[in-house]
């Protein structure tokens, strides 16, 4: 059995808890009139969803409460649980036992429970329509709502079809789609507004910002210009220096020997001047006053000599004499005037012999005077010569000393000079250093101001690349020139602005994305519309056709002839709302394009009567049974309560009823509420509902004979 139990506690006129078994799959439920028969039948209703009051025959939520009497007090709340079999997976849903429970408190506090876990509303209706017992469709059908059935609108008829057949699931999600299509579109739209609203804000932001993301990358191509052109200058640098450092090592050696070779020499020319010098020369000075004076003592020797020979040599006239004398005068003032010894001493001979020729030799008596006087000259002449020859050695002496001076003097001169020479190029080369110097400082500070340091360079110099050329210098000059320029130009950069736009690029592919997934959304959604729209219609479709078969068997048989069909009509909706104006409600939150519903023919056999409205009470229910009939052999509902719904058959047509019922009573479960004896005779199990003694509605379970009798009862 599809539902197995319904469980009231305080629902309306049953007090306490009371349990209906629904063992059988045709139930009919009998009892006098005001036992509680349909109120077993609103609290179905109530626990599958039902929201109207009037549906549910209150004024108020409360009103469901058992109200008490005067011998039971009220109670505070009431509740309905429904126990359904799903081991054929007639819910969605995985449980194999479904239980649906409402309940109520005076406070109007309402509440759903599915398998006793709190639930929504929406959650009874989503599974209530995939078990094809929604309320909307014909599981439940009191008298007033069979002949509903030939009331209501082609649209609303269209609904509950639709609701019976199991569409009701798939127009939820339609419903669902088309809803959510609506929000889509009413975001896209927002979404939209909003991209065009950032967009010129974005543009503007974007042309600042990718000037700065060019400066950034001229400011790479700066670096790598720099780098190349400080390395290309350290090399020529280093290139330059090198050779001078060099040179100027080397010059100072050679200055340093040459200084020191110099101040040796020096050394040893003060020695040659101070001492030996003095000596030597005061030697001769000596030995020359020394030959002076033996000179003089000579001359002296030789006028004595003179005066001598004179007085012993009568034959020479005095005139022939005093010439004599005079030249010898002569020569001997000339002798004084010679510095050198030897010619001094040829000289002296020389006046000796002439001398001794102009005199006759001495007579013997004078003679050993004259001789010793000779004598005294040849000792000091020999003393003569022997100073002289003393005289002569120092002078030679002397001037070789002279000439070492001077050898030494010029020597002395010509490493001076070298090392002038060698200064001189020292302090060139010490200039360009110190010019070398300046342009590394130079180099440091354009360095830093590049923001590089030595380190780099140096390491980029390490590399294997060739030395600049003049020309590949000026060139990198040039171009980091005009880079400096371009990026003086784009100005520095602004963090807010760059901020700003990194958060409205954000924003704005954030809403690009939202406006892609909604575009997405709303094409899926439509497509899935168009799908569902599709199937609903098909199902539809071949659904009313097999329905009418049914529709006009039944049809055929309780009016014994005739045809009956159900039409597919498109109506607008102003056409419908004039045809209908109680319904206004429904039909005007119904989409205009769904806006078609369906019609019934019919045409009873040996009358004109082709119209609904012609009708008799117990002509327009038979319609409706055999619709209702129709639609449930071809839905195959596994529920269907039906509530006097038969009231109005004669005995033949109770019986046709019946009969149809227990063909039907096969596939779906019936639970009916009835007084007609043909109808209870096709039920397997009959519950009897009375008025207990405390006046709430008692349940017992009777046979068919009972029934009768109960009934009996009801008409006494
Ligand atoms: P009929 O055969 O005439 O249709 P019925 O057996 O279907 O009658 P119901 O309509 O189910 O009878 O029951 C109506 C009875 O339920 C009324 O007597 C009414 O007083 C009682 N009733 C309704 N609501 C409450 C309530 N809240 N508390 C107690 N009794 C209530």
């Amino acid at each position: 059995m599809f539902l197995q139990k319904i469980i009231l506690k305080n629902f309306k006129s049953f007090k306490g808890k009371v349990v209906i078994d629904l063992p059988s799959l045709i139930t009919a439920i009998v009892g006098p009139n005001g036992s509680g028969k349909s109120n077993i039948v609103d609290a179905i209703r109530w626990a599958l969803g039902e929201q109207s009051f009037k549906n549910l025959r209150v004024e108020k939520g409360e009103d469901l409460i058992f109200a008490g009497n005067k011998k039971e007090t009220a109670a505070s709340l009431c509740e309905v649980e429904l126990i359904f079999d799903n081991q054929l997976h007639l819910f969605n849903s995985d449980y194999n036992e479904i239980s649906i429970l409402r309940r109520i408190e005076r406070s109007g506090e309402n509440s759903y429970f599915l398998n006793h876990k709190p639930c929504r509303l929406k959650d009874i209706i989503d599974l209530t329509a995939s078990a094809k017992i929604g309320l909307k469709g014909f599981s439940i059908i009191n008298q007033g709502a069979v002949e509903s059935l030939l009331l209501v609108s082609p649209l609303e008829r269209r609904i509950m079809l639709e609701e019976i057949l199991g569409l009701k699931n798939l127009e939820l999600k339609k419903e669902e789609a088309e809803r959510k299509l609506e929000e889509t579109n009413i975001n896209l739209d927002k979404s939209l507004a909003l991209e065009k609203e950032i967009l010129p804000h974005l543009r503007s932001l974007k042309r600042q910002v990718s000037r700065w993301e060019r400066r950034e990358e001229i400011e790479g191509e700066l670096k790598l210009k720099e780098r190349q052109y400080f390395t290309y200058l350290w090399k020529s640098l280093v290139r330059d220096n090198l050779p001078q450092t060099e040179k100027l090592a080397e010059l100072k050696e050679r200055i340093e020997k040459l200084t020191q070779n110099i101040q040796k020499e020096e050394s040893k020319l003060v020695t040659l001047k101070e001492n030996e010098n003095a000596d030597l020369e005061n030697k001769i000075q000596k030995i020359t006053q020394e030959i002076i004076e033996l000179q003089n003592q000579k001359s002296e020797l030789l006028r004595e000599l003179g005066r001598q020979e004179v007085s012993s040599k009568i034959t020479i006239t005095e005139a022939d004499l005093a010439q004599e004398i005079s030249n010898l005068k002569k020569k001997l003032e000339e002798l004084l005037k010679i510095e050198e010894i030897e010619t001094i001493h040829q000289q002296i001979k020389d006046l000796l012999i002439s001398l001794d020729s102009c005199l006759k030799p001495p007579s013997p008596k004078e003679k050993p005077a004259i001789l010793k006087l000779q004598e005294q000259l040849s000792q000091l002449e020999e003393k003569i010569a022997l100073k002289g020859a003393s005289l002569k050695q120092f002078q030679t002496e002397l001037t070789q000393k002279n000439q070492n001076f001077r050898s030494n003097f010029e020597q002395i001169n010509n490493l001076r000079l070298e090392r002038e020479n060698l200064l001189k190029e020292e302090q060139r080369e010490e200039l360009l250093l110190e010019k070398y110097k300046l342009r590394l400082e130079d180099f440091e500070r354009r360095l830093k101001e590049a923001d590089l340091t030595l380190e780099e360079i140096k390491a980029e110099a390490a590399q294997p690349t060739p030395l600049a050329s003049e020309g590949d210098l000026i060139s990198l000059e040039k171009q980091i020139f005009r880079l400096k320029k371009e990026i003086a130009e784009i100005g520095t950069e602004d963090l807010n602005v760059k901020k700003e736009y990194e958060e409205v690029t954000q924003r704005y592919e954030f809403l690009t994305q939202q406006r892609e997934d909604l575009e997405k959304s709303s094409r899926d959604l439509k497509i899935l519309i168009q799908q569902l729209t599709k199937e609903i219609e098909s199902t539809f479709e071949k659904s009313l056709s097999e329905i009418n078969e049914d529709f006009n068997k039944y049809f055929r048989l309780m009016f014994q002839g005739g045809f009956a069909r159900l039409e597919q009509i498109k109506k607008s909706r102003a056409e419908q709302t004039l045809e209908n104006n109680s319904q206004n409600e429904i039909l005007a939150a119904v989409p205009e394009e769904n806006y078609w519903g369906v019609d019934i023919k019919i045409d009873i056999p040996k009358t004109d009567l082709k119209s609904l409205e012609m009708l008799s009470g117990g002509e327009k229910t038979l319609v409706a049974i055999s619709l209702l009939l129709a639609i449930v052999t071809q839905s195959e509902p596994p529920l269907v309560i039906l509530d006097e719904i038969d009231a109005a058959l004669d005995e033949d047509n109770s019986q046709r009823f019946s009969k149809i019922l227990t063909e039907l009573g096969k596939n779906t479960q019936f639970i009916i509420i009835t007084h007609n004896r043909s109808t209870m005779a096709a039920a397997q199990i009959i519950y009897g509902v009375t008025i207990g003694p405390d006046n709430s509605s008692q349940l017992l379970s009777i046979k068919l004979e009972d029934s009768f009798s109960l009934l009996q009862g009801e008409k006494r």
